[in-house]
């Protein structure tokens, strides 16, 4: 070394300072080497080191100098290489260290990945296989089954709510199911992304796999190529050792050296020849060197971008198990929230489930006593219908015994009811004769004339002031008794009943309606209205549309009788109406209300009478009934000028005709009853009346006059009635005459501008009651009724007490009051004619 110029050292430094790459400076040095070489052969050969050339020998021998100079050279350059190579084999070996630690370390990243990935693999293998996995992992697979079984649990609940809410309650429960299929949808679509990432980190594992390999490939490839250097450097050391002795034992020889310096021109070449492969070689390696460094450069940049790749995969990771945790948490605040509802809602169900438990509960008691009740109830009806069952197999020949013993009964049933008939209707018929007898005697005891008396209420017509007092008064306890105040004294009068003011129609009906229905059984009956106009004749025999009298209630009980024995008998009623005005009786029903009738005898010999051409309407029902009056009422009108005033001077008839015939005895029957209205009874003042009106007073008065003295003479049974003195009582004379029955109701005005006539009335009332006494009666045979004298003047009547008042002064006998006015009227001896 010592041998080194400074230039040369420079040189060297300079080469020292290109460093390993700086081939083309190697080669310039080699060539430079290699000219010197040549320099020293074509110099016959002459080699000096360094240190020679201070040697006088050397300086001798510039060709061994030069020699020497180019070997001490050569050594430098060796010894540069050598220094080169040791660095490089330095470096080589740093960087072998720091191959081997990022090795290490790579290898520890692996291993750490391959362990994640091992963790990673079995995870998701234990995900896919659902057998354990991280606590996470289990928690949410926990869940995952405890929100099932919630969810079964909720399934049931609703659909207990369901069933318990079936008629009007809805579903409550949809926000939840909606809630919970959110939540799965969440988890599936967590599950998706962690088995993304999976996937992902499966890839980079491959990836790093894949790196791992090529690493270990360089790394195998490396420490070939440091084996063949380390094998190349051995060599040149061992060469160079054998040069460096060769040149010693040179030194060491001097006179050898021509042969040496040969030997070593020789040696020289070949060295020079090792020399220039050991430096391509070296160039050789040190490209090698540098492919390596550049290789591990890339392995670098490849391990910090697998690094880079890890740390994202990481943070990754990380994310999605915040993402995963958050989830979790969510759910388990949702599963919470749920859970609340669902505990909530539960709590309402069975709220509600209790209630309506207690409800059913309550039904079911009460159906259970029921079913208790019932349950007995269904046994005896069990055996009702069993024996019913029986019964019903057993009826067809029960039914045909019974129809035959029935037939037999029923047959000698009929024969007994025959048996029973027979002797029923005869015993019917006796009763019936022996009824009539009765009824016959009854009539006789009774009389068969009797006298009512009507007493009107005062009316507006009677006006105001004192002539419109109410003059009559009533016995309370003798309803035939009336008392009447006249010119201040009072009047009593005792007649066979008596209506005050206050009597309604349906009253004085229930009174007469026995009279009425006698003629069902084929009696006669007169019934008549007597008393002054304005009295209430009318009212009494017609009455209103509303509020009938006599006539229309007449024909209504006598259509209800019939109806009543229609089973045994057929009715045939029918009705005629006439009037007599004036003493000529006309036909009301008839087509010629004008023409005057006569009353003739039946040319059968019988005696009876009849008028020819007098209309006879049948009637059936009320309508008829009022059809008949109706047109009855429109005849009357049409004859004369004033309904009013021609009604008062007229007697108005209504005939009804009442046939029967008696289905079971073939017995028929005939009766008749005549309603009569009769003409005003008042006394038209002597002078006042002349003319048409006098006349209507003369035939009333006669009329009414005859009435009296054939009502008398039968009373009386006197021997000669005088039937043929009026119109009126020759009309009659069948219906008064024989067991006819006779009703007599005297119509009077409480007002007392009418106490004159009204006393007039009762008198003459009183008088045709009297007449029932059978001896005085008989002893006034030969009295003539028409002896009304004493109503002619009032003041006879003033100057004599009351009827009743004499009859009391009597001797008490109940002939008494009677006899002594017979005796009066006997001894007065006046038979006037009857005043007008
Ligand atoms: P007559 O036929 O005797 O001339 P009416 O029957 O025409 O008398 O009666 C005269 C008036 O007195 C009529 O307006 C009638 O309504 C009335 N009248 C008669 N009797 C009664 C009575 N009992 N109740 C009420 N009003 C009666
Ligand atoms: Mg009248």
């Amino acid at each position: 070394m010592q041998l080194h110029t400074r230039s040369e050292t420079q040189k060297l430094g300079t080469q020292k300072k290109l460093g390993p790459g700086s081939a083309s400076n190697l080669d310039t040095a080699a060539q430079g080497q290699e000219a010197s070489i040549m320099n020293i052969e074509k110099t016959g050969g002459r080699f000096f080191s360094g240190k020679c050339s201070s040697l006088p020998g050397v300086r001798q021998f510039p060709m061994i100098q030069k020699m020497v100079e180019s070997m001490a050279q050569l050594q430098e350059e060796k010894l540069q290489l050598q220094e080169e190579l040791l660095a490089l084999q330095g470096k080589l070996s740093a960087q072998e260290n720091e191959e081997l630690t990022v090795s290490v370390q790579l290898q520890d990243q692996i291993e750490n990945l391959k362990d994640k990935l091992l963790a990673q693999t079995q995870e998701i293998n234990r995900f896919h296989s659902g057998l354990g996995g991280t606590d996470l992992e289990k928690h949410r697979d926990l869940l995952v089954t405890e929100n099932e079984r919630l969810k079964q649990e909720m399934k049931s609940c609703e659909a207990e709510l369901l069933e318990l809410r079936k008629q009007h309650v809805k579903c409550v429960d949809c926000e939840h199911v909606q809630e919970n299929a959110r939540l799965q949808e969440r988890l599936a679509q967590l599950q998706l992304e962690v088995g993304e990432a999976k996937g992902r980190l499966s890839e980079l594992d491959l990836e790093v796999q894949q790196k791992t390999n090529r690493l270990a490939e360089v790394e195998l490839r490396l420490k070939d190529s440091l084996a063949e250097k380390a094998e190349e450097e051995e060599r040149l050391s061992r060469r160079l050792r054998d040069s460096q002795e060769t040149i010693a034992s040179l030194k060491a020889q001097p006179q050898q050296i021509k042969c040496i310096i040969k030997t070593v021109e020789v040696e020289s070449s070949k060295a020079k020849q090792v020399l220039c492969e050991a430096q391509s070689r070296n160039q050789y390696l040190k490209e090698q060197v540098g492919m390596q460094k550049q290789v591990l450069k890339e392995m670098e940049q490849q391990l910090q971008n697998s690094h880079k790749t890890a740390a994202q995969l990481r943070a990754q990771i990380m994310l999605y198990e915040s993402e995963l945790e958050r989830a979790h948490g969510q759910m388990l605040e949702e599963m919470q929230k749920m859970e609340d509802e669902k505990n909530q809602a539960i709590e309402e169900a069975f709220a509600r489930a209790q209630v309506e438990m207690k409800a059913v509960h309550e039904n079911l008691a009460g159906v259970r006593t029921n079913l208790l009740t019932l349950q007995p109830a269904l046994r005896t009806l069990t055996n009702d219908y069993n024996s019913l069952k029986r019964q019903v197999r057993d009826f067809p020949l029960l039914l045909q015994e019974t129809l035959h013993n029935a037939k037999t009964e029923i047959g000698q049933a009929i024969e007994e009811v025959n048996n029973t008939n027979r002797e029923l209707l005869r015993k019917y018929r006796r009763e019936l004769q022996l009824r009539k007898k009765c009824h016959n005697e009854l009539v006789r005891l009774k009389g068969n004339i009797r006298v009512f008396g009507r007493v009107r209420p005062i009316t507006k017509e009677d006006g105001e002031g004192p002539e419109a007092v109410n003059e009559v008064t009533f016995d309370p306890d003798d309803d035939a008794i009336l008392h009447l105040m006249h010119k201040g004294k009072l009047v009593s009068f005792e007649l066979d009943k008596v209506f005050p003011p206050h009597a309604t129609q349906e009253d004085v009906f229930q009174e007469v309606q026995a009279l009425i229905t006698s003629c069902i059984d084929g009696y006669n009956v007169c019934i008549f209205a007597y008393g002054q106009t304005g009295a209430g004749k009318t009212y009494t025999m017609e009455g209103t549309p509303d509020n009938p009298g006599i006539n229309q209630r007449a024909l209504q009980l006598l259509f209800s009788e019939v109806r009543g024995k229609a089973s045994d008998w057929n009715y045939v009623i029918s009705v005629s109406v006439a009037e007599i005005y004036n003493e000529a009786l006309r036909d009301l029903l008839g087509k010629e209300p004008q023409e005057k009738l006569d009353i003739k005898l039946c040319p059968d010999g019988s005696g009876q009478l009849y008028v020819p051409g007098l209309t006879e309407f049948q009637v059936q029902s009320v309508e008829d009934i009022n059809k008949v009056f109706e047109f009855g009422h429109i005849n009357r009108a049409t004859e004369c000028t004033n309904l009013n005033e021609h009604s008062s001077r007229s007697h108005a008839l209504l005939i009804i005709t009442v046939r029967g015939f008696d289905y079971s005895t073939g017995l028929r029957t005939t009766g008749k009853l005549n309603l009569v209205d009769l003409a005003g009874s008042e006394r038209v003042g002597r002078s006042g009346a002349e003319g048409n009106r006098l006349r209507e007073a003369q035939y009333i008065n006669k009329s009414l006059s005859a009435l009296g003295d054939v009502i008398y003479a039968l009373r009386s049974r006197q021997g000669h009635v005088p039937f043929r003195n009026s119109k009126l009582t020759y009309l009659l004379q069948d219906s008064l005459s024989g067991d006819s029955k006779t009703l007599m109701m005297v119509q009077v005005s409480p007002a007392e501008k009418n106490t004159s006539e009204t006393l007039c009335s009762l008198k003459f009332a009183e008088r045709v009651r009297s007449v029932e006494l059978g001896p005085v009666s008989r002893k006034a045979e030969l009295m003539s009724w028409s002896s009304q004298e004493h109503l002619e003047s009032e003041s006879s009547v003033a100057a004599q007490p009351s009827i009743r008042t004499l009859s009391s002064s009597n001797s008490g006998a109940p002939t008494g009051r009677a006899n002594s006015l017979r005796r009066k009227l006997q001894t007065s001896g006046k038979l006037r004619p009857v005043p007008v």
